[in-house]
């Protein structure tokens, strides 16, 4: 594959070319101020609120968006993906010049069919592997960064040529330019943020958790997994040097472990895993799901977001970061980051949510910890000392169930899902079966929502599961009990799923009716009335 330089890109190209960015965020402000510093034309297109001012401040001609596209020949489009499809087909593409170019920071929503582009244009990819950020301190201290580059439409016969001198402009040529295309640009960004990423934090978690569970001090399992910082520092190494040549940086004897040992992780599920979400992104499955939970105002999305914030990870290394006095990278980053007001909000925010998360720490302790039936850390962890004794909580307080009390319980608890009117509606538009699997226990059970009707029973399910989910049963009954909450626990790694995520988080719109019923249930059999 070749990489292009500055010596493959010419300048002159678009040196006298008028060149909106539109919007002024992460990469529309860093790309307006690289092409302006590398002698262009630019003007920005955007809302008139905070962004707005900000491009002005930076001595920007400010446009509404249709009036910059307008007055372009270069039209970048630098607004995020998600709400690009609507300002394209109402602000853009009727005020686009006949012979414009079109610039995408991203293959997605050319490559999803988001967009239906007019075809007397050229389409190209400009796209930093690099945020915003990174893009303009790159360019300031001379080093620029790598970005890939794409042709989607060829109308004037030069678009690469065009997509490459815009990739010098913002200084990308300096580092070294890939050619892709749209769709390859796409996928390997999900794949990255939607597999490699989320593989990557489950061993992190995965680890955290072990450490955690035989007694290491909280405090320190962070700081040895990553909070240090060595690990980031070694991964910078592996860009600079290579996986191999890295090695000579560490000591024999983690040479000798970390290759010898390594072997070990050669995983063929993981793989597996691996391609199942790559499949789910090329179908366009992700795209069209995404689609989906955004115009249900992305209810999922939500309640992801709050159940990773509730981790007792996250305070821990709130408070870990602060005890090191860590020297957060705002101050790099401020120069680029939002407005001041929507920084203000964003802190206002951080403020709001640490106060919270402390409160909730405070009162239920190192629940975590608590909930798990092997050892506890050795050191308590500071947090756990809480205020006021934890208020009690009949269930997470019994003893835990034995197989056959769990057996009556859940027959039970089946027995009156089958009837429960808030199941049966939810049941109405939808056909999932999904499979719960006891690891400590010989027990499985199953329970389907299908054409109105609530179905269930214990052992496998008569149809394939789309969901199972495999847990302790003292998670089950924590879960199902309403004392464990079930993403949280999934994220910590007690819970694992197989199938299909989004469908496992649908049925938490029920989740509050299962526990109650489940509830009641429990305490019916258990008190044998
Ligand atoms: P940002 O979230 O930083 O974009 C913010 C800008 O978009 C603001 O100017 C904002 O103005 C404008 N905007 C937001 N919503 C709307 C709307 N509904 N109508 C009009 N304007 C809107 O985006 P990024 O810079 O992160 O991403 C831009 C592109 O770059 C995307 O295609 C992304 O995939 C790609 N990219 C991003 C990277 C990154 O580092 N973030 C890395 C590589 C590529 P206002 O709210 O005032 O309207």
């Amino acid at each position: 594959m070749k990489l292009y330089h500055d010596e493959d890109a010419d300048l002159d190209l678009i040196r006298h070319k008028a060149i909106a960015v539109i919007g002024y965020g992460n990469q529309g402000r860093a790309q307006a101020l690289n092409l302006r510093d590398s002698g262009l034309n630019v003007i920005v297109g955007n809302r008139a609120d905070d962004y707005a001012a900000r491009a002005k401040a930076d001595r920007f001609a400010v446009h509404p968006i249709a009036t910059a596209v307008s007055l372009a020949d270069v039209v970048m489009l630098l607004i995020p993906d998600e709400v690009m499809p609507a300002v394209y087909a109402e602000q853009v593409a009727p005020r686009l010049r006949q012979k414009a170019v079109l610039v995408f920071a991203s293959g997605y929503t050319v490559a999803f069919e988001q967009i239906a582009l007019p075809p007397a244009i050229d389409a190209v990819l400009v796209a930093p592997r690099m945020i915003g950020a990174g893009v303009r301190e790159s360019y300031v201290a001379g080093r620029g960064f790598p970005a890939f580059i794409g042709v989607a439409q060829d109308y004037s016969g030069q678009a690469r040529a065009y997509a490459l001198a815009l990739a010098k402009a913002i200084g990308a040529t300096r580092a070294g330019v890939a050619e892709v295309t749209f769709a390859q640009e796409a996928e390997l960004d999900l794949f990255t943020e939607q597999c490699f990423g989320p593989a990557f934090g489950s061993v992190l978690m995965t680890s955290v958790n072990l450490l955690l569970d035989e007694g290491y001090p909280p405090e320190a399992v962070l700081l040895e997994l990553y909070m240090s910082g060595e690990f980031a520092y070694t991964l910078g190494k592996i860009a600079e040097l290579g996986t191999v040549e890295q090695t000579a940086l560490h000591s024999t004897t983690s040479q000798y472990g970390s290759m010898s040992r390594g072997l070990r992780f050669q995983i063929p599920a993981l793989r597996d895993k691996l391609r199942e979400g790559l499949d789910e992104i090329r179908s366009g499955a992700f795209a069209r799901e995404w689609a989906e939970e955004q115009s249900d105002g992305a209810p999922t999305l939500a309640m992801l977001r709050e159940a990773a914030r509730e981790m007792p990870l996250y305070a821990l290394e709130t408070e870990l970061r602060q005890a090191l006095g860590s020297q957060r990278t705002d101050a790099a980053i401020e120069p680029l980051g939002p407005p001041p007001q929507v920084a203000a909000r964003a802190t206002t925010e951080r403020r709001r949510l640490i106060g919270k998360l402390r409160t909730w720490l405070g009162r239920v302790g190192w629940r975590e910890a608590e909930e798990r039936p092997t050892p506890q850390p050795a050191v308590p962890h500071p947090a756990s000392t809480p205020a006021d004794p934890p208020a009690a909580d009949p269930i997470a307080d019994a003893a835990p169930l034995d197989l056959a009390a769990l057996e009556r319980v859940l027959n039970a608890f089946l027995t009156d899902a089958a009837v429960a009117p808030a199941l049966r509606a939810f049941a109405r538009d939808r056909d999932i079966t999904t499979a719960y699997r006891l690891t400590d226990r010989p027990l499985v059970f199953h329970l389907r929502f299908a054409h109105g009707d609530v179905t269930g029973g214990m052992g496998d399910p008569p149809t394939p599961a789309q969901v199972a989910l495999k847990m302790s049963a003292a998670t089950l009954d924590g879960m199902l009990s309403g004392s464990l909450n079930p993403t949280r626990a999934t994220l910590a790694g007690d819970i694992t799923f197989e199938g299909e995520a989004r469908t496992a988080l649908t049925i938490q719109r029920v989740q509050k009716e299962l526990i109650r019923l489940y509830a009641a249930a429990r305490t019916r059999v258990l008190e044998g009335t």
